[in-house]
């Protein structure tokens, strides 16, 4: 039974990873995610429903629209596939238990972040607000109010402490060193997984990014690369793996 759970929730995960494509692709230049429907943008031929299947219809039209031949991103499969193996990860992890739609609502957000900095460099307040308030009616239903508060607590110091990072930052390159989003983004972060985890996504985030970084910047020749995945990745990681920093180094201790 558990391997069809898990199916349902990767088949689940890639219809919303493709979605998620579309609002990461419209939100910031302000289009309605609604209308007009899903089109290439070269021709604007209007996807039929055998062309809207997550992952296999790129597979099946070999990566081109079917009527003008244009290529199609192939990041779009991409954000389907990661939306349905985080999806799935989620039912395996935490079953059918209160957390998984924490987990769900916070892979959610996350992924439409991730898309919409790689897309436009853009993290859209948006979806900051909205996954906010929406993870803290759920932590208020499922640990009541005092847990939610805590939780909303290490949010404002998880977003505090970037801002501070943000300023040293700042100061030692003498440029902007990071993006308003990022600082925001560890709000929403700090929410999720607490305040003193929220420094080790942090960490995290710098030990992927810097080799990913550097091989973007050999090979793509830009100079501009959004740190926003990198810590939307680390998060997922630290929230999945259930990694607990006190436990760790009550650990080390004994
Ligand atoms: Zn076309």
């Amino acid at each position: 039974m558990d391997i069809y759970y898990t199916i349902s929730f990767f088949i689940f995960g890639t219809l919303f990873g493709s979605f998620f494509g579309v609002i990461g692709s419209r939100l910031p230049l302000g289009e309605s995610i609604i209308y007009p429907s899903s089109h290439c943008t070269n021709c604007g031929h209007f996807l039929r429903s055998y062309e809207l299947i997550p992952i296999f219809s790129f597979l099946f039209q070999k990566g081109k629209c079917t009527k003008c031949k244009t290529k199609l991103s192939w990041k779009y499969p991409l954000y389907e596939l990661a939306t349905g193996i985080l999806f799935s990860l989620c039912y395996v992890l935490f079953k059918f238990t209160w957390p998984l739609i924490i987990g769900i609502t916070f892979v959610s957000a996350v992924m439409i972040i991730v898309i919409s900095d790689i897309e436009y460099y853009i993290i859209p307040d948006e979806v900051i607000v909205f996954s906010s308030i929406l993870l803290l009616i759920e932590l208020f239903l499922i640990h009541g109010w005092k847990a939610s508060l805590l939780h909303l607590l290490s949010g404002a110091c998880s977003f505090i402490l970037m801002y501070g990072v943000k300023c040293l930052g700042d100061f030692a390159f003498k440029k902007e060193s990071m993006g308003g989003g990022d600082i925001k983004l560890m709000f929403l972060i700090g929410l999720v997984i607490g305040f003193p985890m929220s420094i080790i996504t942090i960490f995290l985030s710098s030990f992927i990014g810097l080799p990913i970084s550097l091989f973007i910047l050999f090979y793509k020749k830009t100079n501009i690369i959004p740190f926003g995945p990198f810590l939307g990745i680390a998060a997922i990681l630290i929230l999945f793996t259930q990694f607990d920093f006190t436990m760790f180094l009550s650990l080390l201790g004994a």
